[in-house]
């Protein structure tokens, strides 16, 4: 144990926060090489491993990549891209908002991709941004992938309003959220402030609501055309066990409809 306090003191004293973090992400994928195997296939990294790993604030059997810590949600999203759409294969502006480390990586290292990732908090993104003032053109996006933001943005119409401003005519967005669909109505309550309430009644200690039932009509009051995509039922049992889809189900894929203004009007 002295040695590895040692060893987390000599890292504190002469590495930065910013490189300390990426040296856990690159710990993470050096150790999640013990779990190597042939069961499941994260779409995210492509590593084959014997199994995911639980992960969750109310833990969830095979969450999370050992390697690249990608989640469900993650794994759904990058199987769509790729068997349905032209994300691979033409060039395209693309934002990411709350992006994974390596999936980051993999996506700058993509030569049809013009891509900019950020987030409020996370000093690993590219740049930092406010999902309610985003740092790009309007009308400058083709692909717009937000997963797990919106639950934390105070006024996250405004939010969804910008990436409605952002999108290019004819774009999409994937806006994923957590969505509870026993809710027929989404539950806010500004007054649960602290992170311990907050984790109490939403789930999540900056969160600050749960979307229900009416998710998909929140974000078309911000003029966004939006599909809710069972793209798991695509998959045959084998495949959802493989990739590690049982506890996601949709894609929100929102579109800004060709030929409408900045108010999403025709
Ligand atoms: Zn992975």
């Amino acid at each position: 144990m002295a040695v590895i306090e040692t060893l987390k003191h000599f890292l504190k004293l002469y590495i930065s926060p910013l490189n300390r973090i990426k040296l856990r992400t690159h710990y993470r994928w050096w150790s999640g090489l013990w779990y190597v195997g042939n069961k499941c296939e994260c779409p995210c990294c492509g590593i084959r491993v014997r199994r995911f790993l639980p992960a969750g604030v109310v833990s969830r059997k095979g969450a999370q990549c050992p390697c690249c810590g990608a989640f469900e949600r993650h794994r759904l999203m990058m199987l769509y891209l790729r068997d349905r759409t032209d994300f691979f294969t033409q060039t395209h502006q693309v934002l990411e908002i709350s992006p994974r480390y390596l999936v980051q990586k993999k996506f700058q290292s993509m030569k049809n991709l013009t891509y900019l990732s950020g987030d409020l908090f996370d000093p690993l993104a590219m740049v930092r941004l406010d999902v309610t003032s985003l740092p790009v053109k309007t009308a400058s996006c083709d692909y717009i992938l937000c997963y797990s933001v919106f639950e934390t943005v105070p006024d996250d119409i405004g939010g969804m309003k910008e990436i409605f401003r952002a999108l290019k005519p004819g774009g999409s967005a994937i806006i994923h959220v957590y969505v509870d669909w026993s809710r027929d109505e989404t539950f806010e309550d500004a007054a649960v402030t602290s992170p311990e309430d907050r984790e109490k009644t939403f789930g999540g200690r900056f969160n600050c609501r749960v979307y229900g039932a009416d998710y998909p009509r929140r974000l078309e009051a911000a003029g966004l055309r939006v599909q809710c995509i069972d793209f798991v039922s695509v998959f045959s049992a084998g495949e959802i066990a493989r990739y590690g889809l049982t506890n996601v189900r949709y894609i929100f894929l929102c579109s800004k409809p060709e030929g409408q203004n900045l108010r999403g009007e025709a």
